[in-house]
């Protein structure tokens, strides 16, 4: 039987980390073929190009530093280069960037593909809510799973220990996946409820934003415990409003409270939320000044979500992800999230 090839569609901050992961497990099995490419967005980093830079240090000195990748990690700087021959596709892009590598991608990939997600993110560009995995889905004629979990990229590239939450429909698809991500430490469970796990890993990025204006307002640890509540609270209820399928169990999952978690403390969101408190500079300014490169999500999801609630006319049923989306961009003082949620 054929193998199994793998191709990452990314090789940003949490691209690079899970690079780590499965070049090492397609090395280990024999089922998929050793080389691995991975799509780099080309740019010049030290006056080289990233690209030779990855493939000859094997690190990707940009945007995951000081972590060595496997030397069958491929950079590759073309996107139809990149998944030329590949079975199994993951996306692990920032979800602003997605449509346009999608459309890219039409009917040039191979006949068995499937992909895993990894976009934290929504997609409204059709109007309406859809998933991330949906617009891959539809564009590309393939089915698609899903992996999202408490997974800040750096720890994961140290190996510390943690879990993680695989969504698929198909089970076998789940599977395949499973085997090039899961390790002792990186410990990835499998459930049937793509959009659950898919909405709970997009919006946990706005209660993100809501716990770093906490943190800027040094409200302490007793006013972020009840923003993670409430937040999750809101994202099982979005969730359940516009996809009636989603199960309460997966908010118990990695990919739910566990992530929530682990991004209000560790997360980019909240740093950087944070930091909009104490300085005052726009959000945009502090992405450039803080994140060298890498991409905030959850600013974005705060303004697509607010969209959705307007056309629908239910911002008054979700006070939480107004009032973040309220104070990202229409000027209310965070100190009012708290007066009223
Ligand atoms: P990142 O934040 O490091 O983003 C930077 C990447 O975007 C770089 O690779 C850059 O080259 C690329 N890029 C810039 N402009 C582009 C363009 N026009 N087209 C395509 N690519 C472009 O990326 P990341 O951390 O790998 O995040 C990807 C997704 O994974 C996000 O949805 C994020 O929420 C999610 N995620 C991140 C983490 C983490 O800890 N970093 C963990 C879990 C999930
Ligand atoms: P940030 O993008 O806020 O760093 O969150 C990373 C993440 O998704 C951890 O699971
Ligand atoms: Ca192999």
């Amino acid at each position: 039987t054929p193998k199994e090839k793998v191709c990452l569609i990314g090789s940003g901050n949490w691209g690079s980390a899970i690079a780590k992961i499965v070049g090492r497990n397609v090395l280990q099995n024999h089922e998929y073929d050793n080389e691995v490419r991975m799509w780099v967005y080309e740019e010049i980093v030290q006056g080289q190009r990233l690209t030779e830079l990855i493939n000859t240090r094997h690190e990707n000195v940009k945007y995951l530093p000081d972590v060595k990748l496997p030397e069958n990690i491929v950079a590759v700087p073309d996107l139809l280069q990149s998944v030329e021959g590949a079975t199994l596709l993951v996306f692990v892009i920032p979800h602003q960037f997605v449509k346009g590598v999608c459309e890219q991608l039409k009917g040039k990939i191979h006949h068995n593909a499937r992909a895993i997600s990894l976009i934290k993110g929504v997609d409204i560009s059709k109007g309406g809510l859809h998933l991330i995995s949906d617009l891959i889905k539809e564009n590309l004629d393939i089915d698609v799973s899903v992996l999202m979990g408490a997974n800040i990229a750096s720890e994961v590239a140290m190996e510390n220990f943690c879990e993680s939450t695989i969504g698929c429909t198909d089970r076998l698809n789940g599977e395949a996946f499973w085997k090039i991500f899961h390790t002792p430490y990186f410990r990835v469970a499998i459930v049937d409820d793509v959009a659950g796990v898919e909405l709970c890993g997009a919006l946990k990025n706005v209660v993100a934003i809501g716990a770093g204006f906490i943190d800027g307002l040094k409200m302490g640890e007793n006013s972020k415990a009840a923003i993670i509540r409430i937040g999750l609270m809101e994202m099982k209820k979005f969730a359940k409003t516009f996809y009636s399928g989603v199960k309460d169990e997966t908010f118990f999952e990695s990919c739910g409270v566990a992530d929530v978690i682990t991004t209000c403390f560790g997360g980019r969101n909240r740093r950087v939320a944070e930091a909009r408190v104490r300085t005052g500079k726009s959000f945009e300014t502090l992405e450039k000044e803080m994140l060298n490169g890498q991409k905030l999500q959850g600013t974005l999801t705060a303004k697509e979500v607010n969209e959705i609630l307007r056309t629908k006319n239910m911002v008054e049923q979700f006070p939480f992800f107004t009032a973040v989306y309220r104070i990202c961009y229409e000027g209310l003082p965070p100190k009012s999230l708290v007066e009223v949620i």
